[in-house]
């Protein structure tokens, strides 16, 4: 059987990259999966995951190193492996990790040196959790919707307005926020903010969705923000969500691929042991070719994602990068939920178990298949890039 570490050495990842991260990830997993047992709901094992991972120096990989990170720079490949390896083993393990990553990429990206110096690094100790707050009740695709408002009084902004579907909103410490410094149709009207829990103002309301996801709303509410938190300089809101969504977009298709190589294990062992008919259902042909093309959709969404991972990290055009995320989050997601549809399948009756592998990966995945860009949106935007060629 070929290793994950063969398949991601065929799409030019140096291997010495590989084993570090990809071990250190594995490590830290099987502590993390028994905080995540012994924790009363999803939220506070969330938060208790979070500052698992800070304490443990795995959140430095959300961080370049002038700002306490790991490595020089934030690197694709390491992010995409550490999801792959946490989502392999539990999907909230993965959110805890990528969301410190997504809810500060915007201060990593536009912070100044105070900005950063003042904020990262509770979020890499995990004493901070982040939250990304871009999505409104009438802007999702479409970002040119966004209503939320930050007006400028003296020394401080007044924000208004409300998002929605936020993960980490009910037990974040501090959020990200987009909002506009200019009249609808002005061209740089996006602005980004930093955000603590506890400004008046600001409240939070839990949301339900599949699976066991902390999310909700955000409501803004005259809420004042002193000038200093605003990141870069007024109108640079959209290049900071835009690229962080360009950098963590490939990484939702490596969460992707550690479900789904899951719900292959779980099904290959499944098949083997499980006999009907008098024999395992391995035995069944019918069976094998289901085995078959779930093999092929894991490690086809493998190549792929590390594929756009490495030529992010070796500073390809952002064009290509671009493209190459978009094919790996729309392959890797729309194949993992092809995958874990056949997992369920074939462990018949227990693949539906809401306490089984399979039950809550299949109710997980779905979710993958729209945040950080719809498959639609993601098929726009690979047939523009093919278009323009
Ligand atoms: C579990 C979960 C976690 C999330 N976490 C966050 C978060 O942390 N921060 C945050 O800011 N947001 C978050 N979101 C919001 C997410 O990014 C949006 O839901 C997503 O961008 C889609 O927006 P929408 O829900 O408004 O759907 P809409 O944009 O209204 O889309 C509805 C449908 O229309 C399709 N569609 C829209 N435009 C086009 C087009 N041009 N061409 C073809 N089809 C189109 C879409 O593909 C979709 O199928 C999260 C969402 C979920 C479900």
């Amino acid at each position: 059987m070929i290793s994950p570490g063969d398949v991601i050495e065929g799409a030019f990842v140096p291997p010495e990259l590989i084993g570090p991260s990809w071990d250190a990830a594995e490590e830290l997993a099987k502590e993390a999966l028994a905080i995540e047992d012994g924790a009363a709901d999803a939220s506070s094992a969330l938060v208790a995951l979070v500052r698992h991972f800070g304490q443990a120096g795995l959140l430095g990989l959300v961080a370049p190193r002038s700002a306490g990170g790991t490595f020089e720079s934030v690197r694709s490949v390491a992010l995409c492996l550490t999801r792959e390896r946490l989502g392999f083993s539990s999907p909230l393990l993965d959110l805890a990790f990528t969301m410190q990553g997504l809810g500060s990429h915007p201060i990593v990206l536009a912070g100044d040196e105070e900005q950063q110096a003042r904020h990262l690094p509770g979020v890499l100790s995990g004493e901070h959790v982040a939250a990304f707050a871009l999505t409104e009740p009438e802007a999702g695709s479409d970002l040119g919707g966004i209503a939320t408002t930050a007006t400028r009084e003296g020394d401080e902004y007044v924000l208004r307005g409300e998002k929605i579907w936020i993960s980490n909103a009910p037990i974040a410490d501090i959020f990200t926020v987009f909002a506009a410094t200019a009249p609808e149709g002005a061209r740089r009207r996006l602005s980004a903010f930093v955000v603590k829990r506890g400004t008046p103002g600001l409240s939070t309301e839990a949301q339900e969705v599949l699976g066991g996801h902390p999310i909700g709303r955000v409501r803004l509410d005259g809420v004042r923000v002193p000038a200093i938190e605003r990141l870069g300089e007024e109108g640079d809101g959209m290049r900071a969500a835009l690229g962080t969504l360009h950098r963590f977009r490939t990484t939702v298709g490596a969460a992707a691929v550690g479900f789904a190589a899951r719900a292959l294990v779980e099904a290959t062992n499944h098949v083997k042991t499980r006999e009907q008919f008098g024999a395992p259902l391995a035995a069944l042909q019918a069976v094998q070719m289901r085995i078959a093309d779930m093999a092929c959709d894991v490690d086809a969404s493998r190549l792929l994602v590390y594929r756009a991972a490495a030529l992010a990290d070796a500073g390809a055009p952002r064009d290509e990068v671009s493209r190459c995320g978009s094919m790996a989050k729309l392959v890797a997601t729309e194949s993992a939920q092809r995958v874990i549809d056949h997992g369920v399948q074939l462990l018949g009756g227990r693949g539906v178990a809401t306490d089984g592998v399979l039950g809550r990966l299949y109710q997980e995945v779905r979710a993958l298949r729209i945040y950080e860009g719809t498959t639609d949106v993601q098929k726009m935007l690979i047939a523009r890039a093919v278009l323009d060629a």
